[in-house]
């Protein structure tokens, strides 16, 4: 277990407690079932935790007391400076636990501790950004005549039930818990079976401040199809907001219709990184390499289709299958390692069904293309190039660090061939020519572009998706107008 880690101790010190609880009514409770799920360390394949497998009464358990908390004078009748501090209070306790933290979530999640402990940074930032917010959620005011006037307020939209996958847990908690209590609703929250763990510590965390009242935040960790489903469907929550694949979403969205819930859905993307020839070269191209190699390619904005202009199409794939194939995979917990295991056995084994996909339809493997290691789910950083937009490499979300290298012929191609998905999540653009950047950036149906730079997260910059990437936007003002409804008010005097 690494021991080397300054978190490693606590972490051990805090897995060593025992099979993780749901959180109800700010009480630490078993499953109703009795049942747990076994958790597993992707880098071993070892056990690593327990955690209780909720199924649809602990939901119904948690929304009952998140809507009495909702409706308590000790959460609706607090300032907005309280809610800020109670935010900040969190954010102070992460930040106190943030080696413990970074060491839970690469044992739990696979990722090296340079990403885990960037990780931690990000949620710190985000619940700190939210902290902000309270006091700054603003109606507006029109004195439409002489005896009249016209004022909104934005109101809390009530009980959230908010859903996570696996692949960032400590950035996305923070989005999840944040903003709606920002804003003042109370939380009903489902991190994903696979990697709940530092989810669990951070509500341990946020109840030990003493400042939240019971209810308002509650976890309950368990499966899809029976916690997840019961959350999209039940008639006592008034918001769900869904971060993960976009046929999960598809589902989310029929099962809450039943009761309108009002829908964020964060899903998955394809997303084009597109190379000009007059780009800066060495920073594009080592951008290229960490956006489709970092998080092992599990990140929803991957830059899994690369667009390199036919005229450096070949030397760009070489030198790109050069730096990649010389990363190092390995344990997670070693300092010069880049990639640590994919999440799962399943996953390395879809990964590999793709890599087959490639080699079938002809585009060539520049690098990888295999599993490495005896133990742990590590799948070595792969490159095809000579890959056209129609093969199933280009058009389907993958989730590992495969890159589809694809050539363009001219601006308009470029952007043709970015747009012809059914993704429309995120994009990159390399050039040195401010206009066709700008140009480009337009013409491109993404909800984020990044100009001479690819993957960066900052908590001000709204993110989601066009197309079947999603519904909505998180981060930013984005989400205080997704967690507050608007009441018109009209008064004549
Ligand atoms: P997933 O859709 O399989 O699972 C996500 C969550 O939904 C998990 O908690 C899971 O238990 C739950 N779930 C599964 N079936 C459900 C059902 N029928 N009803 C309700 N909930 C259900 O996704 P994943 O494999 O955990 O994560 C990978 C996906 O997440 C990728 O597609 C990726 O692009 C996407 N993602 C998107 C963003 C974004 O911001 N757009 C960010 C991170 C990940």
């Amino acid at each position: 277990l690494h021991p080397e880690h300054p978190g490693m101790k606590a972490a051990r010190r805090w897995l060593a407690g025992g099979a993780k609880k749901l959180l109800i009514d700010g009480n630490w409770v078993e499953a109703q079932s009795g049942r747990t799920i076994e958790v597993l360390n992707p880098a071993t394949e070892e056990e690593l935790a327990r955690i209780a497998e909720g199924d649809k009464a602990d939901v119904d358990a948690a929304v009952a007391a998140a809507r009495r908390a909702f409706d308590a004078p000790e959460w609706k009748g607090i300032s907005p400076h309280a809610r800020t501090r109670v935010l900040l209070a969190i954010a102070d306790a992460v930040e106190r636990h943030k080696d413990e933290l970074s060491a839970l979530e690469t044992l739990d999640n696979g990722m090296p501790t340079w990403f885990s402990g960037a990780a931690v940074n990000m949620c710190i930032d985000a619940i700190r950004y939210y902290a902000g917010w309270p006091s700054k959620i603003l109606g507006t005011t029109n004195p439409t005549d002489a005896s009249n006037f016209i004022y909104t307020l934005r109101e809390p939209v009530g009980v959230c039930g908010q859903i996570n996958p696996w692949n960032v847990p400590l950035l996305l908690v923070a989005l999840k818990i944040a903003p709606p209590l920002a804003c003042g609703n109370t939380v009903v929250l489902k991190p994903s079976e696979l990697a709940s763990l530092t989810s669990l510590r951070i509500a341990e965390l946020a109840q030990e401040t003493g400042l939240l009242p019971p209810g308002v935040l509650n976890v309950v960790t368990g499966y899809g199809q029976t916690v997840g489903a019961a959350i999209s469907e039940h008639p006592g929550i008034d918001k769900v907001s869904f971060t993960g694949s976009t046929a999960v979403g598809r589902s989310i969205l029929l099962a809450s219709a039943g009761n309108f819930k009002r829908v964020t859905l964060e899903l998955g993307g394809k997303s084009p990184n597109i190379i000009f020839p007059d780009a800066d070269m060495d920073k594009a191209i080592a951008a290229a390499v960490n956006g489709f190699t970092r998080n092992s390619g599990q990140i929803c904005s991957t830059g899994s289709r690369l667009f390199v202009h036919e005229s450096i199409h070949d030397e760009v794939a070489q030198e790109i299958s050069r730096i990649a194939g010389g990363l190092k995979v390995g344990s997670p917990f070693d300092t010069d390692t880049k990639l640590g295991p994919v999440i799962s056995a399943t996953q390395r084994q879809r990964i590999m069904g793709y890599v087959d996909s490639g080699n079938q339809d002809g585009a060539s493997l520049m690098t990888g293309g295999c599993t490495l290691g005896e133990r742990g789910y590590y799948v070595a950083p792969t490159v095809f190039s000579g890959v056209t937009n129609r093969m199933k490499i280009a058009r389907e979300e993958i989730f590992g660090p495969i890159v589809a290298i694809i050539p363009f012929k001219d601006e308009e191609d470029a952007v043709f061939q970015g747009n012809d998905s059914t993704y429309g999540l995120a994009a990159g653009i390399w050039t040195r020519d401010i206009g066709r950047a700008h140009k480009v950036a337009r013409a491109i149906r993404a909800g984020r572009v990044w100009i001479n730079t690819f993957g960066e997260t900052d908590p001000v910059m709204p993110f989601g998706g066009f197309k079947q990437s999603g519904i909505g936007r998180e981060f930013g003002i984005d989400s205080i107008m997704a967690y507050t409804e608007t009441k018109s008010v009209q008064v004549r005097f």
